[in-house]
């Protein structure tokens, strides 16, 4: 299997789509690792995880074709993980009459928000997910698990499993509540793609991990057998605000066996 990190971003990308903080100013000046768009992932160039409003720009830049994603699931419906508009360019007259359309996966909030989101729309079959509820996803084992993040729907990371290897995407969340340990407790990952949106400034919010929550978070993954020396640990979802640069990132996040994610990074394994 393999995961890219289309976008490694917070709500509003680095550099920041209006603020002039220092990481945005720095991102503008040096560009590279620090630019970010917002938070997305492919699996193995079939299954598509989340679709923001940077998607476009994702494919052009990373050089890759909507129409290969066979299946996209959704997190949660936060502006930055979902812009059902977009799939409107997925219908004649934008393509052809005989081109194929993804498969959308998500919570109630997910599908209901398509209700108006463009003409062609109930063209799209739609399939609900639910934390904790597995389903076969083409020859993958996806189970979506609770995150703590948007409480007004069921916020969900993803158990994606196929040929004995496992990833587990973990954007968005904070720390998780005890029903969600309780479900991963035994279960193994090869990889854990989780976000880290506060970097060094832990916010008020609890529904994102700063370097100081991700930390102890690994490691209880790790104690209770989720990660083993093998397995790779890598961040994504940085923001700005979190105040600090991809290189000061590794430097804070490397000592503990993370690696800090940037568009475009790609995880084989
Ligand atoms: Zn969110
Ligand atoms: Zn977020």
């Amino acid at each position: 299997m393999n995961i890219l990190i289309a976008g490694s971003g917070g709500a509003d990308g680095i550099p920041s789509f209006f603020s002039d903080s220092e990481v945005s100013r720095y991102a503008r000046e040096h560009g590279g690792k620090d630019v970010r768009s917002r938070a997305a992932a492919i699996v193995d160039s079939a299954i598509k995880i989340d679709f923001g409003p940077d998607t476009y720009a994702q494919c052009s830049n990373l050089g890759l074709k909507a129409s290969d994603w066979k299946h996209v699931l959704f997190t949660h419906s936060h502006f930055d993980h979902y812009a059902p508009g977009l799939f409107q360019y997925a219908f004649p007259p934008f393509t052809e009459e005989n081109s194929t359309t993804p498969i959308i996966w998500g919570n109630q909030a997910i599908l209901s928000g398509f209700s108006n989101a463009f003409e062609d729309q109930d063209k799209l079959e739609k399939r609900l997910l639910k934390s904790f509820a597995p389903v076969h996803i083409d020859g993958y084992f996806v189970t979506p698990i609770r995150a703590y993040h948007k409480l007004d729907e069921d916020s969900l990371n993803l158990i994606i499993e196929k040929d004995g290897k496992s990833l587990l995407y973990a954007v968005d969340t904070g720390v998780y509540q005890e029903e969600t340990w309780e479900f991963l407790a035994g279960r193994r990952f090869d990889v854990a793609v989780i976000e880290c949106a506060d970097g060094f400034l832990p916010a008020d919010y609890w529904g994102h991990l700063s370097c100081e929550e991700l930390v102890p978070v690994v490691e209880r993954l790790r104690n209770i057998g989720c990660l083993d020396g093998a397995s790779i640990v890598c961040t994504t979802h940085h923001a700005h605000t979190g105040m600090a640069t991809h290189a000061q990132l590794e430097e804070r996040l490397n000592p503990d066996g993370i690696e800090v994610g940037f568009d475009g990074k790609l995880i084989n394994f």
